[in-house]
């Protein structure tokens, strides 16, 4: 599969996760698994013992490193690398290999924020958002799949405010008007209540703003996720 993925010539496309012996911060061992996303095969897995970096927290940073020079001195050229948002690869990929793009998974950015839309939903007189979940996540995913850049993702997330109170003209260049053909009546929400306020300030948080602008276009890293549940 290496050899294959040399001699194709392209930059490939790398999906990566760890999976632990047990969840939490006491694991003893960890597999850290890299998928050639174009074809969904595993083209590495790396096996870190917890006491080997010192503690167990550590092991996906270790096994991501392993795993991407293992693969790079077999002669692979790595265009881009889709991961959850584990801070230490965040933070290597930023400062030390600015040549690699690095997306986040959608599903892993999608499942916070559903939880987040429940917790509101939970609130005195915001229940009203929970008939939003399901779109909104679909929205998110949207975004990502439909957008060329970064910017023009978190553009059209931002609509949603919008959208959800029966607005589909914003005030953007980029995404000036909503995409979708008219809609049936809805559970729009009512500006300067409460539970609207509250949903705008969850859908244009800064951090979730960062994350939309770099979510993957294409390829996510399900197929990772279901290799390691086998
Ligand atoms: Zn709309």
């Amino acid at each position: 599969m290496l050899e294959m993925a040399r001699h194709s010539g392209k930059a490939v496309v790398l999906g990566g996760d760890m999976r632990a012996d047990s969840p939490g911060h006491c694991a003893k061992y960890g597999s850290y698994t890299m998928m050639n996303l174009e074809d969904n095969k595993e083209v590495d897995i790396q096996l870190i013992q917890s006491n080997e970096v010192g503690a167990s927290p550590r092991m996906e940073r270790e096994g991501f490193l392993r795993s991407l020079q293992f693969l790079e001195s077999a002669g692979l050229r790595v265009g881009a690398i889709v991961t959850d948002r584990h801070p230490s690869i965040q933070k290597y990929l930023r400062e030390q290999r600015p040549d690699i793009k690095h997306f986040f998974d959608t599903w892993h950015v999608s499942k916070g924020l559903a939880k987040k839309i429940d917790a509101l939903g939970k609130e005195r007189s915001c229940g009203e958002v929970l008939a939003w979940r399901r779109r909104i996540i679909n929205h998110l995913y949207w975004c990502a799949c439909s957008s060329k850049t970064g910017e023009e993702a978190v553009e059209k997330w931002k609509s949603v405010t919008n959208h959800v109170q029966n607005v589909h003209h914003h005030n953007s260049d980029l995404f000036p008007v909503c995409a979708h053909p008219p809609l049936e009546m809805r559970a729009w929400l009512t500006p300067s209540t409460k539970a609207f306020e509250r949903f705008c300030d969850l859908m244009i948080n800064q951090r979730l703003l960062k994350d939309v602008a770099k979510l993957s276009p294409h390829h996510q890293t399900s197929s990772v996720e279901g290799f390691h549940r086998v």
